[in-house]
């Protein structure tokens, strides 16, 4: 009886949009213990709008986007895919770098025609340099107001900032709420992003813990650490999640719109861009659990 009644909650959750790999991971979504959480494109939309461009003096506003999105064009995270929107939108032409690589969680760095192209995080960008004087007041706009701030260094000089409005999904308090009644005894926010913007967002969700500016593989140890205490959820949508996704005891991917390579690191995979259906996949697992003990 006990696989029939899995392939069964397999099946009603693929009917909602969640597609869960095997049935090991039904069992161990009913016993959800620790739950950690990425922002950027999984508490966050993923859909971000630009709302300013801050180029550095000599560089006009039109050309500082063509130089972010000329990069941005070859990665697929959430703010990238803003950035590209923005470009052409505006009718920005955009030719292929000759050269390009992305840094999980920091940004990409390429050449493009013979100059050396930095975007992404401020520490990516300027690479441990001074920020110049004129773009203080938009790096500290960047914290109070949450938003997300993409930097574009050209020749190791700084071109210009930009800010992208990126809202906290609807559902996603109220996800946090009920996967807490479920079981999760403990959520932590794990982010690339900085510590002032994880923190605004971590407690407006009133998340219990923050850990901000997290490489992939911090990322990774923090879950590791965390499975002595019980059964480890890890929800993200991007490319730096990917290991911790894969050291999770349930790794959940934001399938419709996260990276490729987070899809494949988990066993649960989100088909429909809504945090609730995680909140269903796990009821339905425990219902599934006290049918078949
Ligand atoms: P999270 O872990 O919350 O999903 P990420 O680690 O993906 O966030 O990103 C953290 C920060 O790194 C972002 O806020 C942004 O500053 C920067 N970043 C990462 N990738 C990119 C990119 N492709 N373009 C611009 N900024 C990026
Ligand atoms: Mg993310």
């Amino acid at each position: 009886a006990v696989p029939v009644a899995l392939v069964c909650a397999m099946s009603r959750c693929a009917q909602q949009g969640v597609l869960i790999k095997h049935g090991g991971a039904l069992e161990k979504l009913a016993q959800l213990h620790t739950l950690f959480v990425d922002k950027t494109g999984t508490l966050t939309s993923g859909k971000a709008h630009l709302v300013a461009l801050h180029p550095a003096p000599g560089i006009g506003a039109d050309e500082l986007l063509r130089l972010a999105a000329l990069l941005e064009q070859m990665s697929v995270h959430a703010i990238a895919q803003a950035v590209v929107s923005a470009a052409l939108e505006r009718g920005i032409d955009l030719a292929l770098p000759e050269q390009v690589s992305e840094s999980p969680g920091a940004g990409l760095s390429g050449r493009v025609q013979g100059r050396a192209l930095r975007v992404g995080s401020r520490d990516h960008v300027l690479q441990g340099a001074a920020l110049p004087a004129w773009a203080v007041p938009f790096s500290e706009r960047i914290g109070y107001d949450a938003v997300a701030g993409v930097y574009v260094a050209i020749e190791g000089r700084l071109a210009g900032v930009l800010l992208l409005a990126d809202e906290v999904r609807l559902e996603a308090p109220r996800a946090l709420r009920l996967l807490r009644t479920l079981g999760a005894q403990r959520i932590v926010m794990l982010t690339g992003d900085r510590h002032d913007v994880a923190t605004t967002i971590g407690r407006a969700l009133g998340v219990d813990e923050i850990l901000a500016e997290q490489s992939p593989a911090s990322k990774l140890a923090a879950i590791t650490a965390a499975r002595r205490q019980g059964v480890t959820m890890m929800v993200g949508d991007g490319v730096n999640d990917a290991p911790a996704l894969a050291a999770a005891d349930i790794g959940v991917a934001m399938g419709a719109r996260g990276a490729a390579a987070a899809a494949e690191s988990a066993q649960v995979v989100l088909l429909v861009d809504r945090l609730d259906r995680l909140v269903l996949a796990v009821q339905l697992a425990q219902q599934t659990r006290r049918i078949a003990l």
